[in-house]
């Protein structure tokens, strides 16, 4: 419950130091996308009014995260900073050994470099891009293994990340001896935002320890999917966050983070873990690329921020509010007819392009066709995660990604409610053009995660 008895959340912070915002005509932001391929990656960011590409290092920092920058110690080794990071990591992920990194894919290619290799499958709820790429790099299989509501974008489930338990099972049992890891992903970004329960998690556990196999956590966005458990998952409502976050961590092996996105941060990761031989090997793959094992690819003045910024994460008005603002935004979509991954994601609204854009086959990349709509009309930056993202194979063929969907990524604390109700009356513009955009090819592609740098071209309409 909220501790207000008012109809109206506001941010739980005030405004310390602005940033200005430049605007631009509809004319000036064609010719900005022409210029970058229709690829919103390749655009300035001055060109962009607001920016929803992502919530992975864009957030706000706190006064306090600030005035910790100033604490940094840049000692090369054993920093004070380094161990106010050590201790805020373990005091809610109690694991033996902390490995900072300078962001989450560094732990996931350390990890993966470590454990897997050809002829190896890692099964997760639904792998995210960097995850699936670093699995595939080290020449094993990266499976997703979500429960049939997860794949139906207007199913109604509390948490639709969950694994599909049975199907791991089966899994596990028929590729004995040859899977390394399972990842759980909280929340499942990839899968439109959506949270894990404990319970999916003590099943899925189970299913490991059964089979002998670790399992870990890519827990990102790990205080969202907490607070999603305490106001959704039965007997969670009189629990602090932090002791759920606890739970969660008791109940596997070891996590990669990102704390670009619940680090509070701008910059950062680690990966954490209990097994000493696996640490000890990660260590040395980590002073390899990433650097000495108390700073990893990090100044200390990050290890600060990040430290001060787990304190921050796990408070009840900051996730209250943060959980509720993308609900609001969600909410108006739904109301104005939009479809969109039901419900709303802790940290983003998915829209459902394919769905919206019935006439732009999936391989002519509607979510694409959406994205670049959104932003001429409304100087308005998404991320499509659909075809784009994940059509091309490792095998060099393409086929349609399960979903066409886009993004919109509510940076932390950055965006107030009258930029939001602004987002709400673009996607209402773009609503009522949208029998008229055109789909869009590939131009140029890279062999990898082609979506950050591949240029396309409009169709002609047909
Ligand atoms: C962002 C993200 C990553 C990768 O982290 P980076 O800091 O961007 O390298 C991994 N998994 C998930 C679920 C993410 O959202």
């Amino acid at each position: 419950m909220s501790p207000m008895p008012f109809k109206t959340l506001i941010e739980p912070f005030r405004i310390h130091a602005v940033e200005p915002l430049k605007m631009t005509t509809p004319v000036e932001r064609r010719r900005a996308v022409q210029a970058a391929g229709y690829n919103l990656f390749a655009l300035r960011s001055e060109d962009v009014l607001i920016d929803l590409l992502t919530d992975s290092g864009t957030g706000a920092m706190s006064r306090d995260q600030w005035a910790s920058i100033q604490h940094g110690d840049e000692s090369y080794a054993g920093s004070p900073s380094w161990f106010r990071f050590l201790e805020s990591v373990q005091d809610l992920f109690p694991f033996r050994h902390v490995i900072p990194t300078h962001q989450g894919r560094a732990a996931e290619r350390i990890l993966f470099t470590a454990l897997t290799g050809p002829g190896q499958s890692v099964p997760s709820n639904t792998h995210f891009d960097t995850t699936r790429a670093n699995v595939e790099f080290t020449g094993a299989e990266a499976v997703d293994l979500l429960i049939p509501e997860g794949h139906d974008p207007t199913a109604q489930h509390p948490f639709k990340g969950n694994m599909d338990v049975d199907a791991l099972d089966r899994f596990l049992a028929a590729h004995t001896g040859s899977v390394p890891v399972v990842f759980v992903t909280i929340t499942n970004n990839s899968g439109g935002g959506q949270p894990v329960s404990l319970a999916n998690l003590r099943a899925v556990r189970k299913v490991c320890d059964h089979h002998g196999v670790p399992l870990f956590l890519d827990a990102c966005r790990f205080a969202e999917n907490a607070w999603l458990i305490h106001e959704r998952e039965p007997g969670q409502q009189d629990r602090e966050v932090r002791d759920i976050v606890r739970d969660m961590a008791s109940l596997v092996d070891g996590m990669t983070m990102s704390a670009k996105k619940d680090g509070m941060a701008n910059i950062g990761g680690w990966l954490a873990l209990n097994d000493d031989k696996l640490a000890e090997q990660c260590r040395n793959l980590l002073i390899l690329t990433e650097g000495f094992p108390t700073y990893g690819g990090l100044a200390g003045r990050d290890l600060e921020a990040i430290a001060q910024g787990l304190q921050e994460v796990v408070q009840h008005d900051y996730l209250r509010y943060r959980i509720r603002s993308t609900g609001y935004l969600g909410d108006a979509l739904v109301k104005l007819g939009i479809p969109i991954v039901q419900p709303a994601g802790g940290h983003a609204v998915y829209i459902d392009a394919r769905a919206l854009l019935p006439h732009i086959p999936p391989l002519q990349y509607p979510g694409q066709a959406l994205a670049v709509a959104l932003y001429e009309a409304g100087g308005i930056r998404s991320c499509e995660i659909g075809t784009v993202m994940f059509g091309r194979h490792p095998d060099g063929s393409e086929h349609p990604a399960e979903l066409d969907l886009v993004r919109l990524a509510i940076p932390r604390r950055t965006y107030t409610q009258s930029h939001i109700d602004y987002v709400i009356e673009v996607c209402g513009k773009v609503l009522a053009q949208a029998g008229e955009l055109p789909g869009y090819k590939i131009v140029d592609e890279p062999p990898v995660l082609r979506h950050f740098t591949a240029r396309f071209e409009p169709l002609p309409f047909q």
